[in-house]
């Protein structure tokens, strides 16, 4: 992704007002996703006049927008979902937050807003997290949840690119996605919704890309499935499971050998930071494990053909929120396809591969193991 070096903010130029009433600590127990906020919060405005302003760290409060801002009638939001660490030795970690960065200037260029030197917003989050250091839980499996956001803030109805727009990063600690071992989950392979589409925007992180997504899932959720499977065109091309990306561990037909497949990326898919180390850490297991990786088309017929003849091994969605989500059943057309778990001996609904990405990404991100994902502070 590119971005004009000459248009960006300084981080060295940051702004600091600290609050002066620090709200109460949430306890472990009680974290849930998204719902309480640090203490502060990062703020950045932009005009088409004058570029982008001065980063400023304030304290966490409302926003001030006309009603007639046209983030409130089209749709110009954009935003980013990653998580700050705490290592064992008590340093912040943040897991490939370039990725992130890059992703949300596609994302605010796609909807015509302002894009920023991705390395600045790294370096005004990493004083923000300096900040808000007691709020990053230190248990593994806690983190501190952060949404950086671009709307646009121009106050008019003309439907064209805004000339203001504001960027803040909002941050919330959450616990782990499986507090109790693994839960595989139930899909709905849905045909009467698309998700994303050709020369769409479903490989953005756009919030005109979510809403319209909540009442498939509620249908879903009623029949008995926590996801929608995403599925696109007249062969029921496989794309996402909720919001996760989609893996498959099976046997290929043509080559019979063990293959790790997600979907390519085709424009259809959301080019997820778990999905990309995934790629990344299997492939370079490939030797020891005998498993190769592959992008590439997956359609309805091929995991019912995978089932059927007992080729399927595991499957799973990738994403921040989990890291990996096994699958254990998915509804095509009104029946259930039963896909098998490869259940380790622990009881968890994981099977070995599963687990062992999801281990190795935790490892990572708490700094248990050294890897350029996520660098020593
Ligand atoms: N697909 C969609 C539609 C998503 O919203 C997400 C969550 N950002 C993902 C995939 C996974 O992406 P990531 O690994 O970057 O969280």
């Amino acid at each position: 992704m590119t971005f004009d070096a000459f248009k960006t903010f300084d981080a060295q130029e940051l702004e600091i007002q600290a609050t002066t009433c620090l709200k109460p600590l949430v306890p472990e127990t009680e974290l849930v996703f998204g719902k309480h906020f640090t203490d502060h919060m990062i703020t950045v405005e932009w005009s088409a006049e004058s570029g982008w302003n001065k980063p400023h760290i304030k304290p966490y409060g409302k926003l001030e927008l006309e009603p007639s801002s046209v983030v409130f009638h089209y749709g110009f939001e954009c935003f980013e979902g990653m998580k700050a660490y705490k290592d064992t030795e008590g340093h912040i970690r943040l897991f490939r937050p370039e990725m992130n960065m890059d992703r949300l200037n596609k994302s605010s260029a796609r909807l015509g807003m302002p894009t920023f030197d991705p390395e600045e917003l790294v370096k005004v989050i990493t004083e923000f997290l300096r900040i808000e250091d007691r709020w990053i839980p230190s248990k593994r499996g806690y983190s501190l949840y952060l949404r950086p956001t671009i709307i646009g803030t121009q106050t008019a109805l003309g439907v064209r690119a805004p000339d203001t727009a504001l960027l803040f990063v909002i941050a919330s600690p959450v616990g782990p996605y499986f507090s109790t071992g693994f839960t595989a989950i139930r899909l709905l392979a849905t045909t009467d919704y698309v998700r994303s589409w050709p020369h769409g925007t479903g490989d953005c992180k756009v919030g005109g890309n979510y809403a319209p997504c909540v009442k498939p899932q509620s249908i879903a959720a009623e029949k008995g499935y926590q996801q929608n499977l995403w599925l696109f065109g007249e062969d029921d091309e496989v794309t996402e499971a909720g919001t996760m990306n989609f893996f498959m561990l099976w046997e290929n037909f043509d080559t019979g050998r063990k293959e790790l497949i997600t979907p390519a990326l085709n424009g259809l898919i959301l080019p997820g930071v778990t999905r990309d180390s995934i790629l990344s850490l299997v492939k370079s297991w490939e030797a020891e494990i005998g498993i190769f990786v592959r992008e590439g088309k997956i359609t309805m017929a091929d995991i019912l053909k995978a089932v059927e003849e007992k080729r399927m091994i595991e499957m799973f969605g990738a994403g921040t929120a989990c890291i990996v989500s096994p699958i254990k059943c998915i509804n095509y057309k009104g029946k259930d396809i039963e896909i098998p778990l490869g259940k380790t001996k622990n009881d968890s609904e994981a099977g070995p591969l599963t687990k062992r990405i999801n281990d190795t990404i935790l490892d990572i991100q708490y700094g248990v193991v050294k890897h350029p994902f996520s660098p020593s502070p």
